[in-house]
């Protein structure tokens, strides 16, 4: 039996002729770029992220750094950043000239380490950024105290947690605004590159909306130097058609990733762990092995694709060796790097594939 990772094509196929649909509608709209398609999804998004605004932007990367720059955060500013995430999170920071302030992973799990938050608050810190890694939210709340004491916003990296709750709060209303990516790996995936910022500051929403698109509410009028970052239609359109499936594509995550917890107890694995009062969109099931490259090779024999997010931290990254962090700097999270192996999870995986998937690891372990 032959496991993808993930099976994007069965996925999209499985909306069986909706998305098709939808892209007809929009060719014959005649209406391409901030159109009824647009709007209507930003409404659709909002109110499924609990929060009074939401905006679509062209991807996630983009969605962070318009949030920043929404902010006045530029050269000379300091934002902290999770040690322990994709690139994207620090690039952003770095779009704007400021500078991104790792913070180690938690001694436990893959989030930031909020106990050490304080420690890297600078007089030019700006803003707090957390990421929601693999789907698991951060508790924003246990941040907030610490946040307000230092006037620092909380920024949301949702790119990974579509619809996951803390509290019985969902992924992009947890801070002061949160952005989203649609590309169409991630939970809520359109057919090429999106993303969306959610937020309940109507002038910070209304600041984005300009931002994407060249600084300009009337054509021709620019009331400031923006860019082009705008979902376009048909992203939007394909985007409302799989929102209305989100819940029931995380419930079979949830239901893949409970098997897996089941079916994988009493091995020489670290199993992921979610905390009480949170819910995990499950966007990836990532345990950890001692022995991950021998591991990988074993379940790739047995037919089970796997994968690693990530295997390089952006600290050990050429593009940030100019900061001259050194390795060891961050030890959690260099070893999580070392450790992490991703398996399948992915809604229309059959009883079948998981116990598949389990079965192997089992004898590969
Ligand atoms: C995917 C991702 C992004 C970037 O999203 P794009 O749409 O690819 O630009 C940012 N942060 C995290 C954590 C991601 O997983």
């Amino acid at each position: 039996m032959n496991i993808p990772f993930l099976d994007l094509k069965s996925i999209n196929a499985s909306f069986h002729g909706a998305l098709e649909e939808a892209t007809a509608r929009v060719v014959r709209s005649g209406q391409y770029i901030l159109g009824d398609e647009v709007a209507s999804f930003e409404h659709e998004f909002a109110a499924y992220c609990g929060t009074s605004h939401a905006v679509g932007v062209s991807n996630g990367l983009d969605a962070l750094h318009m949030i920043l720059r929404a902010l006045d955060i530029g050269p000379g500013d300091e934002v902290i950043v999770p040690a322990n995430t994709f690139i994207a999170t620090w690039l952003a920071v770095s779009f704007c000239g400021a500078k991104p302030v790792p913070v180690d992973a938690e001694p436990h799990g893959f989030n930031m380490d909020l106990q050490a938050v304080e420690a890297a608050i600078t007089p030019r810190t700006r803003a707090l950024m957390v990421v929601h890694l693999y789907g698991l939210p951060v508790d924003v709340s246990a941040l907030q105290a610490l946040a307000d004491r230092h006037h620092l916003p909380i920024i949301e990296d949702a790119a990974q947690a579509h619809g996951a709750t803390c509290h019985g709060v969902r992924a992009g209303a947890l801070g002061r605004a949160a952005a989203f990516s649609f590309y169409p790996g991630k939970n809520l995936g359109a057919l090429g590159d999106g993303g969306g910022v959610t937020t309940n500051d109507p002038p910070l929403a209304e600041r984005i909306r300009l931002l994407r698109n060249y600084g300009s509410e009337v054509k021709y009028e620019h009331r400031e130097a923006g860019f082009n970052a705008r979902l376009d239609e048909m992203q939007a359109a394909i985007l409302r058609v799989k929102l209305a499936r989100l819940d029931e594509d995380n419930q079979a995550r949830q239901r893949i990733a409970d098997r897996y917890l089941q079916g994988m107890t009493g091995l020489n694995l670290v199993l992921p762990t979610i905390p009480a009062g949170h819910t995990s969109a499950w966007h990836l099931f990532v345990v950890r092995s001692a022995a991950r490259e021998r591991l990988r090779e074993a379940l790739a024999q047995q037919g089970v694709a796997t994968g690693i997010h990530y295997p390089v931290p952006p600290h050990l990254q050429p593009a940030y060796a100019a900061m001259g962090l050194p390795e060891g700097q961050f030890p959690r999270t260099e070893a999580i790097h070392r450790e992490v192996l991703s398996l399948p999870i992915w809604p229309g995986m059959t009883d079948e594939m998981v116990d598949h998937v389990i079965h192997s690891v089992r004898v590969c372990v």
